[in-house]
């Protein structure tokens, strides 16, 4: 500690979810001083709130090469991190809405062979046969074997505590105010509960990394979705009990302890003053899911129009942790589409529900890297509702760019200085 009371540490990571406390562990497992801070609990946001997919396929090809390696990455995690994550190798099926839906699995597949991913097409009857019991009639379905699902809950608390048996201090319940700079690069770090002097820091503040820029004159485009769930009672095995299927209008992952977690696929946007800075920028990420999207105006307008005026640091101590109210009817019609689809599960109850606010970015990819503005800052976020399954790597490729002043995979593409010189592509994920 520094005379003014200033702790000191090479890198600041800044968020505790699963993007945050994997580059902490990275970086403390390459030898930096670390300090994970996080306003609430470790994984309180969306990485313990989510379903549990860890998916490869159907991904937009900027991220299939970082992903086919995170999937490399998870069959050796628990070993790696001396935890039981519930991982399982279980398989990824995501049913199509209609033939063109398949046609666009279909042409995904020249993807998948180029990294090996080892998926496939599956048409009409087969579909049914793949799940025990399932009822419909389908057009088709993208399949991938080697994909499989984990315990969200379990995840970002195993990296944290993995990063601290190395030495990285975790201070929960600690928000960052801001980060400071001088002469061009990264200072301190101003978190209520002290500053911490660093050479580095790392937004991966899921939701906040847009809020916690601005005031550096950064501009990073996201908005929140709210992504309600359900967890029923446990059920019978379907098939070998690690189910992990998207259909039309079902989400269900079956859990290791029998329970499903169930979504109907659709989300919630609660109209802030974010949806009016950014809104051009999502446009046509709008345009092409307005069917899944249902615009709600409520109390987020006005709050965040105030956080605008009076400052942002003071939402981040009021939001320990974001927990959105679930919206009842999306469970419940999950809930039908499930006894539609499995009616051999009988009559399944919903034990509990929640809600989870996902971050998108406008072309729904990470945003990861040195932030070109402000030397030693660096953001590991953006991970657009599929960040679960791609955690781990992003973690460690956010820890090698500031150990190895560049990533082991190519990360280019998900740069911020994309959404500030023309060079965003519109989004190119088929599921
Ligand atoms: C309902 C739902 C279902 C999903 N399903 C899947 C799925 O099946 N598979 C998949 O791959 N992904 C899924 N996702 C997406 C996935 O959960 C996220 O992409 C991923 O968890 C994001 O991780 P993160 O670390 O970036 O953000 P978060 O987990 O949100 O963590 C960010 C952390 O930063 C902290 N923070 C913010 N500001 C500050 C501050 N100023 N000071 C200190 N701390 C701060 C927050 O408190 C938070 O804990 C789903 C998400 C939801 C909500």
């Amino acid at each position: 500690m520094e005379r003014d009371g200033t702790t000191r540490a090479d890198t600041v990571v800044i968020g505790g979810g699963i993007a945050g406390a994997a580059t902490a562990y990275y970086l403390a497992k390459g030898g930096q001083k670390v300090v994970l801070v996080e306003k609430g609990t470790i994984a309180g946001e969306q990485s313990s709130r989510n379903w549990g997919f860890v998916r490869q396929q159907g991904r937009d090809p900027r991220e299939v090469p970082l992903m086919a390696a995170c999937n490399r990455m998870w069959q050796g995690l628990e070993a790696e991190l001396g935890a039981d994550l519930e991982w399982r190798q279980g398989g990824n099926l995501a049913v199509a809405r209609d033939a063109a839906q398949v046609a666009r699995y279909e042409a995904w597949l020249e993807v998948a062979r180029q990294h090996q991913i080892g998926s496939r097409v599956i048409a009409g009857r087969a579909v049914n046969d793949l799940v025990p019991g399932l009822q419909g009639s389908f057009a088709g379905a993208l399949h991938t074997p080697g994909d499989g699902q984990a315990e969200p809950a379990k995840v970002a608390p195993a990296f944290a505590a993995a990063a601290e048996r190395l030495g990285a201090e975790v201070r929960a319940g600690c928000a960052v105010l801001r980060i400071e700079t001088a002469g061009g690069r990264v200072e301190r770090v101003a978190t209520e509960r002290g500053a911490i002097a660093c050479d580095h820091a790392v937004v991966a503040a899921g939701a906040w990394s847009s809020r916690l820029l601005r005031p550096l004159s950064i501009d990073l485009p996201q908005l929140w979705i709210r992504a309600s769930v359900g967890r029923t009672a446990p059920v019978a095995a379907i098939g070998d009990g690690a189910l992990a299927m998207w259909a039309p209008g079902l989400g269900v992952r079956q859990r290791r302890d029998g329970t499903l977690n169930i979504a109907d696929g659709a989300t919630d946007f609660d109209l802030s003053f974010d949806a009016l800075r950014h809104g051009r920028a999502f446009l046509p990420l709008w345009r092409d899911n307005r069917d899944s999207v249902a615009v709600r105006l409520g109390p987020g307008l006005g709050a965040t129009l105030a956080e605008t005026i009076g400052g942002t640091e003071r939402a981040f101590t009021v939001h320990r942790t974001l927990d959105p109210a679930p919206n009842p009817a999306r469970v419940a019609s999950a809930l039908g589409a499930l006894a539609r689809m499995l009616p051999g599960l009988g009559n399944v109850s919903v034990t509990r529900s929640w809600a989870g606010y996902i971050d998108i970015t406008p072309d729904f990819i990470p945003v990861l890297g040195a932030v070109d503005a402000v030397r030693g800052l660096a953001v590991a976020t953006g991970l657009s509702g599929h960040g679960f399954g791609m955690g781990p790597v992003v973690g460690r490729v956010s820890a090698e760019t500031i150990l190895k002043g560049q990533a082991s995979l190519d990360i280019a593409p998900f740069r911020l200085s994309r959404f500030h010189d023309g060079s965003t592509n519109a989004p190119a994920n088929v599921v």
